[in-house]
């Protein structure tokens, strides 16, 4: 059993069946989320018995590192992590300026398909526990810490469907907040789907504190359902009208994002349609220059395109960001996540 699957209740259960005294459930939750042991030796809080009977008793975590790749202009790292199945995911520490943002995995693979990212190419393996999804995080919180840094930003946009995987990730979400353990603020963690209505639905009436960004990729149903399939089911007249129920039910901005790819949905129709679509809907839009992926053809959207793009929107009142596309080098960016790092990196 990985230590990290556990809730604070169920870890208090445990330590009960071991004859232990309940208390010791919170000294060893301060060690997991506090201080960021990295592994149960390091508790040093407890007796050394206790320790030992701990490791005998639970896994300290079940990533396994077999990569770790850093951009050469050293702003991105990327890890590929094998988990006890033999699984593999990939999570991305970003620094830049004063940020510390990890992106970080929900499912090993993800079942939506988007023609134009490398998790979606490579299909569904399963959901991650979580244990794994916390697991992430708290790698590199315990680097940053050893370099008395910190993490300021979490971004669940790893590889996966975070809304496939609903009550995993959102309960990872929770652990992480838990103001008794690593107590992470909701306004510093930005979640992304790819349009799940229905968990947009729970996410809303759940009054869930975290950042939303929606993937939208285009503004007519056509386009959206090729580039993006679950659009045949899920509908952009259907998916903006619950992105505005989650506007006027949160008082939160939502934020839209886009991959710009030249001459599929960068034209200035696809612009116009837009800003026609989002129009009066407190929100944002990030757009990013499409990162290459093996088996999608599509070229990135040249700069003056995506800034035309930009402008068109803001005609129509709605703001827009141009992302910086980064962690190229190592595919590490937007998009390039999948199971093994030791495909080829591609060339710019
Ligand atoms: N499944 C969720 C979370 C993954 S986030 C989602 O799709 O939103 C990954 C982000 O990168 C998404 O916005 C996704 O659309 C975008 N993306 C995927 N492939 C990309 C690519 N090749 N270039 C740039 N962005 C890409
Ligand atoms: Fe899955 Fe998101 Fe990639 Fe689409 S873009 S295949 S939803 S990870």
């Amino acid at each position: 059993m990985n230590i990290f699957d556990l809730s604070f209740s169920e870890l208090e259960a445990a330590l009960i069946e071991l004859g232990q005294p309940k208390y010791r459930a919170k000294q060893i939750w301060q060690n997991l989320y506090v201080n960021l042991v990295g592994s149960f030796d390091d508790m040093t809080s407890l007796p050394k018995r206790l320790r030992e009977t701990l490791a005998e008793r639970f896994k300290f975590g079940t990533l396994q590192e077999l990569i770790s790749l850093n951009s050469s202009d050293k702003s991105t790292t990327k890890n590929l992590f094998q988990l006890q199945d033999g699984q593999q995911i990939e999570t991305v520490l970003m620094t830049y300026d004063k940020r510390r943002t990890v992106c970080f995995s929900t499912q090993a693979g993800c079942a939506m398909g988007c023609v134009f990212c490398a998790t979606g190419q490579m299909g569904f393996e399963r959901n991650l526990t979580v244990g794994e999804i916390v697991e992430q995080v708290l790698w590199f919180a315990r680097q940053l810490k050893a370099k008395e840094d910190r993490l300021t930003n979490l971004v669940v946009m790893g590889m996966g469907e975070p809304f496939h995987n609903y009550d995993n990730t959102m309960a990872a979400l929770d652990r992480l907040m838990d103001d008794n353990g690593y107590n992470f603020g909701a306004r510093r963690i930005t979640l992304s789907t790819v349009g799940l209505i229905p968990a947009i639905e729970r996410f809303t009436a759940e009054n869930r504190r975290v950042n939303l960004a929606v993937s939208l990729h285009a503004a007519t149903d056509d386009l959206r359902t090729e580039l993006v399939p679950i659009n045949k089911r899920y509908p952009i007249a259907d998916l903006i009208a619950s992105c505005r129920n989650y506007v006027e039910q949160s008082g939160r901005r939502i934020t839209f994002e886009l991959a710009l790819i030249a001459k599929e949905n960068d034209t200035p129709d696809q612009a116009h349609a837009l800003g026609k679509l989002l129009k009066g809907l407190l929100c944002h839009v990030n757009v990013i220059p499409l990162n290459p992926t093996t088996d999608y053809a599509g070229e990135k959207s040249n700069r003056e395109r995506v800034d035309e793009f930009k402008r068109t929107l803001e005609n129509y009142g709605v703001s827009c960001t141009i992302r910086m596309r980064r962690g190229i080098d190592i595919n590490a960016g937007c998009g390039q996540l999948r199971k093994t790092a030791e495909i080829p990196v591609l060339k710019l």
